[in-house]
């Protein structure tokens, strides 16, 4: 199983060496320019993020803070420019993993990545990141999602939008809250382009994998998972 990572860094040149080096090593990542993007990236499922701390939008501290209020514990590696920052990663108590002090080397990097993947990968055995709905089983950092143990062949914003829904069981949540969540700013269309979503993934599940209805419609709102 490859591991979800996401790379949250504004400067490009740092940006695409680190993704080539990831990636060569294995694993699958996701990018982010800023941090509206990073902390999109995150809600809807990566196993490890590093997050540059300088990033325009939302800075790598307040993307922390946000993600420990909401009881989000996905590994946090943060890298930094300043090593007088490195006071604070450790002292703000922001549940940081690990952090790299800029300039650093790929190598560095991937050694971080590795160590927290390596203990990621003991929680992975024990279940902890497999929600399982009934029939449905859904592993965010995998970003899979299957029914009796058969792979639904999702495109990546159903499955966001699954998960989304799924992890917020038996909670209505707005089509502005899944164009944010699952979106954000990347979005260009309009409330509909939730309904069509929506009817996508109720195609697939009901029709394909003969799934008992758990998307429900609240009216004049949302959608809501239940089961
Ligand atoms: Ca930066």
């Amino acid at each position: 199983m490859s591991i979800h990572v996401l790379l949250a860094e504004d400067d490009a040149a740092i940006r695409d060496l680190l993704v080539h080096h990831l990636e060569r090593d294995g694993f699958r990542v996701v990018v982010a320019h800023d941090g509206h993007q990073a902390l999109r990236a995150i809600r809807a499922g990566v196993t490890i993020a590093l997050l540059d701390i300088g990033l325009p939008g939302v800075d790598g501290f307040e993307i922390a803070r946000t993600l420990r209020r909401e009881g989000d514990t996905t590994a946090l590696i943060f890298l930094t420019a300043r090593a007088e920052e490195v006071d604070r990663i450790i002292g703000f108590e922001l549940g940081a993993d690990d952090y790299v002090v800029k300039p650093f080397s790929p190598r560095e990097v991937l050694a971080r990545v590795r160590a927290v993947a390596r203990r990621i990968g003991t929680q992975h055995e024990a279940g902890k990141t497999l929600l399982r709905l009934g029939r449905l089983e859904i592993d965010a950092a995998a970003r899979e999602a299957r029914v009796d143990g058969r792979d639904i062949a999702l495109k990546p914003r159903e499955f966001s939008l699954l998960a989304m829904l799924a992890h917020n069981h038996g909670v209505a949540l707005s089509r502005d809250t899944l164009i944010d969540r699952v979106w954000g700013y990347d979005f260009d269309g309009d409330a509909r382009t939730v309904d069509v979503h929506i009817r996508r993934l109720r195609s697939k599940l009901h029709d394909e994998y003969a799934l008992p209805a758990c998307i429900h419609t609240v009216h004049g709102y949302g959608y809501k998972f239940a089961n």
